[in-house]
């Protein structure tokens, strides 16, 4: 069969872009914006002048999203069709990857104003996806059923953060805050509370559906997919976020993990015969779905500001190489 061929071809890794918009402070301050973003030409442009001359750099993506995008048009357009994707009994990836600041946990999690039944505008991939899958399958009337888990990866570690015994556990200095489970309306569990602001580890949000497609005799025909959205650790240099001393090892796992995941997905788009997986935790985890017929989507964050010029560029090199 032909299309199945073509299905085993394709390359399934996009790429995109996001570009936040300044904060009030950033604006209140006068902070110069270096980024410049044209959705329809997918196209990033960073402006710099070295020695009173313009020597702009301009990145191609697969799509890119200006300070502008909503929440929901990056969703509709980038996410919805991975999620129809697990629905129909694949395995995807939705990372988030950048410079602490730029927007990752805001693009996964979103924020949570306009609480009440229907989704908040400013609500990310994670509460979108979850009623995507809700409301399809409801519609279809079909018998399914979906499990979340939601862990982090820290040092190479992992906790389970819908463990009550885990989440009340001190790591270390850094004290964990509860999290919250909260129904959504729809009988749909919502994990809040988890705020990491200062914490680098990468957080994974697993759903797995299963449904039922035919019983014949005995015999139950089940179709299963599963779709991780990953918060990864923010990616900037440790040496330039100005970090203390004991950090260095984290610093260095952290860079090792996105440094492994990069190859990964190098050798996944150049087709190499060896994948990496196995150099570490995070590849590990998520190596059933990543490769072969899965989808993979890397939303890149930025931020517009120059103070963050040296970040952005090394964020816009990782995820073009990705491409
Ligand atoms: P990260 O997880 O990458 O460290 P956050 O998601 O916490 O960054 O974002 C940092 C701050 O910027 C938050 O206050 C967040 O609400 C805000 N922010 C990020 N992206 C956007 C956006 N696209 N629009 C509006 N505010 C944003
Ligand atoms: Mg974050």
């Amino acid at each position: 069969n032909n299309n199945r061929h073509d299905r085993d071809k394709e390359v399934n890794v996009q790429v995109l872009l996001r570009c936040r918009p300044l904060s009030d402070e950033e604006q209140r301050t006068n902070i110069p914006k270096v980024i410049s973003c044209n959705e329809h030409k997918k196209e990033v442009t960073v402006l710099q002048s070295v020695a009173n001359k313009q020597v702009d750099r301009v990145f191609t993506f697969d799509k890119v999203f200006g300070p502008k995008a909503q929440q929901r048009s990056i969703y509709d357009q980038a996410i919805a069709p991975i999620v129809n994707e697990v629905l129909e009994g694949f395995n995807c990836t939705v990372f988030a990857y950048g410079q602490t600041g730029t927007g990752k946990t805001y693009t996964m999690e979103g924020g949570m104003r306009n609480k009440g039944g229907d989704l908040p505008a400013e609500a990310g991939v994670i509460p979108r996806a979850v009623r995507q899958i809700f409301d399809t399958l409801e519609a279809q009337n079909a018998d399914y059923s979906m499990k979340v888990t939601f862990l982090e990866l820290y040092n190479e570690e992992i906790t389970d953060l819908l463990a009550p015994e885990d989440t009340l556990r001190c790591t270390d200095d850094r004290q964990k805050k509860p999290i919250s489970l909260m129904e959504d309306g729809k009988g749909c569990v919502v994990v809040r509370g988890l705020e990491e602001e200062a914490v680098r580890s990468h957080s994974v949000f697993s759903i797995t559906v299963h449904v039922k497609e035919a019983s014949v005799g005995d015999e139950e025909l089940i179709k299963c997919g599963k779709l991780n959205l990953v918060d990864l650790a923010g990616s900037e240099n440790i040496s330039r976020s100005g970090a203390r001393e004991g950090r260095a090892r984290e610093a260095g796992e952290i860079n090792k993990s996105l440094l492994t995941l990069g190859r990964v997905i190098n050798a996944l788009v150049e087709r190499s015969a060896h994948i990496p997986y196995r150099d570490s935790k995070l590849t590990r985890l998520l190596r059933d779905s990543l490769g072969g017929k899965t989808k993979t989507c890397i939303i890149a964050t930025i931020s517009p500001s120059a103070h963050s010029l040296e970040e952005t560029l090394s964020t816009l090199d990782y995820a073009y190489r990705a491409k």
